[in-house]
């Protein structure tokens, strides 16, 4: 599939793009997560994410079930991943997502993590937890009601802050993630900063990325990127300067730049897809919900896993090996899925 580069990408560093590995990116021996997206579904209908006209969802009977899921899982498991992400759509519309977590649970020494809008966690931080969920990430783009319902097309604010509330109890650190979008959010980042200074969290801020067809994606995504670099100006203006953290202070293998606000009790993390692509130290796989193997948020690299579930280890095993060779030097400015379709 061709897909046009709407932003050509900047850049920046002068060295080489791609170091020198011993494996590098492109083996199996560098995948060490595994996202899954457990459905393209989702209660939310985020001016970033999704179409404004409504979405065409896969026919549930596609949907990956809990033992495909698991199988899958476990040959990634075999060959070293131990990072294991759910995600969506929105994963707790799944009504089996315990069991999906249980299931994981029972492989060693595993990191069990979930992204989620939040609308429902007030009722679910506490099953979650007790099924064997390890950390959990929080979508919140605005802390303003009136904007929030804007950007979600119609979600509520107050609910998800109590499911963050909620999880704070029973989860240690929970994150946020901010995607920055010029216009719409960006005169609030000292209002973000000034929440992980009182809350023991990390506020990831991610530079938006046009991916598939969205209000944002479709008009000028040019003009809606609020890069990483003025977004550290725009919160060193009002707050002072932040200071780099080692990436290993958070949990997870996250490709955010960490930094610290002093005196704050929480951090700030950086995902600068766009102005940065950090391409060369990329870590993971993707599964969509039907089955997919996906090398690369922006680029294509597919490959079926659904039809081998019943196949032999080796055979998974070289579908995913297949998938990591299909990852690019450096992703393209636009990518021609969503990501609640991918599983981002
Ligand atoms: N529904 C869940 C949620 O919103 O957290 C999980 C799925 S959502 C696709 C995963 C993450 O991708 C969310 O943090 C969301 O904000 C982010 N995301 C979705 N579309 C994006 C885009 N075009 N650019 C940057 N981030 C995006
Ligand atoms: Fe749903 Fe998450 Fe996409 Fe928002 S970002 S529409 S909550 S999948």
């Amino acid at each position: 599939m061709t897909v046009s580069c709407a932003i050509p990408l900047p850049i920046l560093d002068d060295g080489p793009q791609r170091p020198v590995h011993a494996l590098g990116p492109r083996s199996l021996a560098a995948v060490r997560m595994l996202r899954i997206s457990l459905t393209d579904r989702c209660n939310l209908r985020c001016r970033y994410c999704m179409p404004e006209e409504g979405v065409a969802f896969e026919p549930k009977e596609k949907l990956l079930d809990v033992d495909s899921i698991d199988r899958i899982a476990r040959v990634a498991h075999g060959f070293g991943v131990r990072h294991f992400k759910l995600t969506g759509g929105e994963p707790t519309l799944r009504p089996d997502l315990l069991e999906v977590i249980r299931n994981l649970r029972r492989l060693p020494e595993v990191d069990i993590s979930m992204t989620t809008n939040g609308t429902r966690l007030s009722r679910m931080a506490e099953s979650l937890r007790s099924a064997g969920l390890d950390r959990l990430t929080i979508s919140i783009d605005s802390l303003r009601p009136d904007r929030y319902r804007h950007i979600t097309g119609g979600g509520r604010l107050g609910p998800v802050l109590e499911g963050f509330e909620a999880s704070s109890a029973i989860f240690p650190a929970p994150k946020l993630n901010v995607v920055v979008m010029r216009g719409v959010n960006h005169d609030e980042l000292s209002d973000f900063a000034r929440f992980a200074m009182h809350h023991d969290s990390t506020v990831r801020f991610i530079e938006f990325m046009p991916l598939g067809h969205s209000p944002l994606a479709d008009a000028d995504p040019e003009a809606v990127l609020f890069t990483a670099e003025e977004i550290v100006s725009e919160i060193e203006d009002s707050l002072g300067t932040l200071v780099d953290l080692d990436s290993a202070v958070d949990p997870g293998i996250g490709p955010a730049r960490l930094m610290a606000i002093p005196g704050g009790r929480g951090r700030i993390g950086l995902i600068h897809a766009m102005s940065r692509p950090f391409c060369e130290s990329c870590n993971r796989l993707r599964l969509t919900a039907t089955g997919t193997l996906r090398s690369c948020l922006f680029d294509g690299g597919e490959v079926e896993l659904a039809p081998l579930v019943a196949s032999d280890d080796a055979v998974i095993r070289g579908a995913f090996a297949s998938c990591a060779a299909f990852k690019p030097e450096v992703h393209r400015g636009r990518g021609e899925r969503a990501m609640s379709s991918i599983g981002g």
